[in-house]
């Protein structure tokens, strides 16, 4: 890990521009921050990285929500209702996967977000039942390739959920436990699937565990129609509140989707201070609907970004299609504007999953990326530009805790994943 200067010539901070910007970087966290003359002088005799005005520095951007297995599903399992993808395409391949399947698979989609500028991702893990090998393959891929990863540690044990991924709240708790103690430099965290797929005990065990052993507890909820109308048939709640009455609603809940949630459920989410991940891009490929960010921002809620279903995993098409979705929700063309999505994919996202990252402020983990600037155009606002115009080719360059982790062309380790998938699609995909 090398202490460092680091000087913009450009950059965004806090979602402003600013010029001759620099940071400084010791043990993988920024300490110093601001106009480079400044920090220099504070800086002592630091060794220095310096990027030319035609670089964008930026902070790396956060991925709230990811199932990365899924980009095994792309193409051949397109178009499908809701029900005919789960059951006929996902249910279809996740029994086949072996470990060293999920390592490559894993390695394949973790390079493919850091060249897309993601250098956290948050991964919702429920490929379990059978112990925690699938587990320990996907946090090798992520340490590999030099990602950043919260891992949302999984619990099923209703009917709901296929057989190979129920457990007792007692393993699915030793197992999250081993996780925590062994990658310790990881972010494992806790998630009741869903109040579908979990039962009542299971989700009130696993918001013990969160508060237990400080840690975040995802959830995914109201992501369609039919979950609201059976909480509210059998145990006569929608879901938000359900989640309250199970002591499941706090400042550690992580609600993703609450795309069908009543006006009452919005100021229960702010009042208790949980967290929403908004799947722009996944949200529009299934069918499901529109979250009401405007309504949830205006609320006060913290919220982020995910790339859920990773069909393709990029923080630049979703923070277009957040701000895109939430112009024609509302057919007012001011409702979510560029500056408000390049903070739901960085410095707010980071605060909605409990990590200190998202912005190149002291504090913060010194996660940035190196953006060729030749594509703005000289009268255009850099963020505007960013998210309106943005792709995820301008990435040249990505860096974890300081470190550099792509280098703006596929490692090696990434080729070998690459090669070992087709392999792995040709036996698994029916
Ligand atoms: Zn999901």
């Amino acid at each position: 890990m090398v202490d460092e200067l680091v000087r913009a010539a450009r950059a965004l901070v806090g979602g402003e521009e600013r010029r001759d910007f620099a940071f400084v970087v010791r043990g993988g966290v920024i300490t110093d921050a601001g106009d480079f003359n400044l920090v220099r002088e504070r800086a002592g005799d630091l060794p220095a990285r310096a990027f030319p005005a035609d670089r964008l520095i930026v902070p790396g951007f956060i991925n709230g929500h990811s199932h990365a297995y899924q980009i095994l599903l792309r193409g051949w399992a397109d178009d499908l209702t809701f029900a005919a993808w789960r059951s006929d395409a996902l249910y279809a391949v996740v029994p086949k996967l072996t470990p060293d399947d999920i390592y490559w698979i894993f390695v394949a989609a973790f390079s493919e977000m850091l060249a897309a500028g993601i250098t956290t991702v948050t991964e919702f893990f429920y490929l379990n039942g059978a112990g925690n090998a699938h587990a320990h393959a996907a946090l090798r891929a992520a340490e590999d390739t030099g990602i950043r990863i919260v891992f949302a540690r999984t619990w099923m044990d209703a009917d709901y959920a296929p057989p190979q991924f129920r457990e007792s709240i007692d393993l699915a708790r030793e197992r999250t436990l081993e996780l925590r103690e062994r990658f310790s430099w990881a972010n494992v965290c806790v998630a009741p699937h869903s109040l579908h797929a979990a039962s009542h005990e299971m989700i009130r065990a696993a918001a013990a565990f969160a508060r237990e052993h400080d840690c975040m507890m995802h959830v995914h909820v109201a992501e369609a129609p039919y979950e609201g109308e059976e909480t509210l048939a059998e145990h006569g709640a929608t879901p938000i509140a359900l989640l309250d009455r199970l002591d499941a609603l706090d400042e550690r809940t992580i609600a993703i989707h609450a795309i069908y949630i009543t006006d009452e459920e919005k100021r229960l989410l702010a009042e208790r201070g949980a967290r929403v991940i908004h799947n722009p891009m996944t949200n529009q490929y299934l069918g499901d609907g529109i979250c009401d960010v405007v309504g949830l921002q205006a609320l006060g809620v913290t919220m982020g970004l995910g790339t859920d279903a990773d069909v393709k995993p990029s923080l630049i098409d979703e923070m277009r299609a957040a701000s895109l979705l939430q112009k024609v929700r509302r057919i007012d063309g001011s409702a979510l504007g560029a500056r408000a999505a390049f903070d739901l994919g960085t410095a707010q996202g980071a605060r909605a999953l409990g990590i200190a990252a998202g912005d190149l402020t002291p504090g913060n983990a010194a996660d940035y990326l190196v953006l060729d600037a030749a594509a703005i155009d000289p009268w255009s606002p850099d963020v505007q530009s960013l998210v309106y115009r943005g792709e995820d080719r301008w990435v040249q360059a990505a860096f974890v805790g300081g470190a550099r982790v792509y280098t703006g062309e596929r490692s090696s380790l990434a080729r070998q994943a690459a090669n070992t998938l087709k392999e792995i699609a040709n036996r698994v995909i029916p």
